[in-house]
């Protein structure tokens, strides 16, 4: 098993303890579904009679946010198919939707001047019946409502600002979590204020903790969940600048996405422009973290993307917002793991629920939510939380509706990872027609940071590093936007005394040698500028302003020498989105 005790073990600390008979490791949509619907179940099982009533139950749920929504951050057009299945009223309790979907357009970008409008819209492009949404919004909704919440027999706590740091185990059994300490040096001592993490201990641990989980990632290596997958996980890095616009610029409800220009040719990835509530837009680009291009920065994309005369007549005369950034899952059905263990259960873009081709996965992990509440209540009630007692969970969500969406979608990613080559255009046909299927599927996939090139092959030009590139792009701090200046607005802000969270595991030697070959990718896929690579010392030296990290996971995934491990900094730090 690989160390992922990432602070010291501190013997004599006195770690208080607490019980739980469920615990939630992570606030975002899938987890928030599975906790509501988990205190319908428990109301309902409680007012019917002769049966035996579950009471004195504790079920808790940690963010390392310092509020539920400060760390949500995504597109977003929600299907609101699980939505509906958790809350058919959903629309009359306060569900903040930016608007329904209406006009909808699509485009091939063929330069930073010319596209063509697509006439009729990709099947997997259609989202009527769908809601533009702040991920962060509807994850504050969700939580006020489950607040809101007297369950008799429930004690609920919602715990934001508590960091998982490790798994406790009994044996290969997940037992529970330890959180992060507070207040500590750069050094590792405890400062005045130090509070030591908590031993959460639990019957049941559901993990929803985004893309490349920390946790996951170490019961992964325990327990093996990723063996019998076809495909490694694999992710999208995508940013995002809100906007507020001149008023009636765009209408309510609508949504742009493009591809082609200005994404080098052979990779893959697109933009979005989503109408928000009053004057507001969002846009943003993703692109695929499988790239070649050593140098790829979607946020340098995202800035490009703005200068195409469709973009740029939206946002004239407007002003930026909030801006953030994430990684995405997007490998899909042949990326999943295992999703049932002894005492938990993989959730979300944890467990890689999404739907590439529709780039779309808050609706499958709630649907993933949904599921996983029926197990934990049947698991409760038999007093029976084993791999077997949850298996319901795994059963169930690959029965559904949702296993079904992105079953259909298996061979998507691979399939544009070259982008849209001629090749690509049959195979999307073939499998558009067969529901996923493809002659000599499943395509395969590597790690992402295993398809990185090193820069003389990529650029055909030795020692090019990404300073040295002409981005063609002027920066005016108006309309296009430096990264310092666009993170400015994400409101990250850590406690600059903690150590830094983010782990160079094999020494600064190898940073020097990813310097030379690669030119350093880390200093531009970053969305926040995190690094920079000094060579006017002896050996190079990688320079981390770990203070400004956007808790995106890229470094860890993109890395080519896989030199990074990021670990979760002190509860509460991180960005603070707000309409993301
Ligand atoms: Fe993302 Fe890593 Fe940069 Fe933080 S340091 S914003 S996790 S790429």
């Amino acid at each position: 098993m690989s160390d992922y005790s990432t602070q010291p073990a501190r013997p004599g600390v006195n770690r208080e303890e607490l019980e739980f008979d469920v615990l939630f490791v992570g606030g975002g949509p899938a987890n928030l579904t599975a906790l509501w619907r988990l205190l319908d179940l428990i109301e309902a099982h409680n007012r019917k009679d002769n049966v035996k009533k579950l009471e004195g139950l504790t079920i808790g749920i940690i963010e390392k946010g310092d509020a539920i929504g400060d760390h949500a951050f995504s597109g977003a057009v929600l299907d609101p198919r699980a939505l509906a299945e958790l809350c058919p009223d959903y629309m009359n309790r306060g569900f903040p939707s930016e608007g329904e979907v209406g006009r909808e357009e699509v485009w091939l970008f063929t330069s930073d001047r010319s596209g063509i409008k697509f006439p009729v819209l990709p099947p997997f492009f259609k989202n009527h019946g769908c809601h533009l949404v702040s991920l962060s919004r509807l994850t504050r909704w969700m939580a006020e409502q489950i607040e809101s919440r007297e369950v008799p027999g429930v004690d609920v706590m919602l715990l934001p600002g508590f960091a998982g740091l490790n798994v406790i185990w009994d044996n290969n059994r997940v037992i529970g979590v330890q959180t992060a300490d507070k207040g500590v040096n750069a050094d590792g001592t405890p400062r005045n204020n130090f509070e030591p993490g908590n031993r959460l201990m639990t019957k049941a641990a559901v993990f929803g903790e985004g893309p490349r989980g920390r946790l996951a990632q170490e019961i992964d290596s325990v327990l093996g969940l990723q063996k019998k997958s076809v495909n490694p996980q694999v992710f999208e890095m995508g940013v995002k600048e809100v906007w507020e616009i001149p008023q009636g610029r765009v209408q309510p409800g609508f949504v742009l996405h493009s591809a082609g220009w200005p994404l080098p040719d052979g990779e893959s990835g697109g933009s979005f422009v989503y109408a928000m509530g009053g004057d507001r837009v969002a846009v943003g680009y993703v692109a695929s973290l499988d790239a070649a291009d050593p140098f790829m920065d979607a946020h340098h994309l995202l800035q490009k993307f703005k200068t195409h005369p469709r973009i740029a007549e939206i946002l004239k005369g407007g002003k930026l917002l909030e801006y953030g950034g994430k990684a995405m899952a997007i490998g899909g059905w042949y990326s999943m793991p295992r999703l049932v263990f002894n005492g938990g259960m993989l959730i979300g873009d944890t467990a890689q629920m999404v739907n590439p081709a529709r780039l779309k996965g808050i609706h499958l992990g709630m649907k993933g939510g949904l599921c996983a509440a029926e197990a934990i209540m049947d698991a409760l009630t038999n007093n029976d939380f084993s791999q077997s007692g949850l298996q319901k969970y795994e059963d169930d969500f690959l029965s559904s509706w949702a296993a079904d969406e992105i079953k259909s979608y298996r061979n998507f990613h691979r399939t544009i990872a070259n982008g849209l080559t001629p090749i690509a255009g049959m195979r999307l046909g073939i499998s558009m027609l067969t529901k996923g299927w493809l002659p000599f599927g499943p395509l395969k996939s590597e790690p992402d940071y295993a398809r990185t090139e090193a820069v003389e092959r990529f650029y055909g030009k030795k020692a090019l590093k990404p300073k040295d590139l002409d981005r063609g792009i002027k920066y005016d701090g108006e309309r296009l936007i430096q990264k310092l200046d666009d993170l400015y607005t994400s409101g990250v802000i850590h406690d600059e005394h903690q150590p830094c969270h983010l782990k160079i595991i094999y020494g600064d030697e190898v940073c020097a040698a990813c310097w030379e070959k690669y030119g350093s990718p880390c200093t531009a896929f970053c969305p926040a500028q995190v690094y920079e690579m000094r060579a006017d010392t002896e050996i190079p030296k990688l320079e981390i302003a770990y203070s400004n990290c956007l808790h995106c996971k890229t470094c860890e995934i993109k890395c080519p020498e896989q030199n990074v491990l990021w670990t979760p900094p002190e509860g509460g730090g991180g960005p603070k989105f707000t309409i993301g």
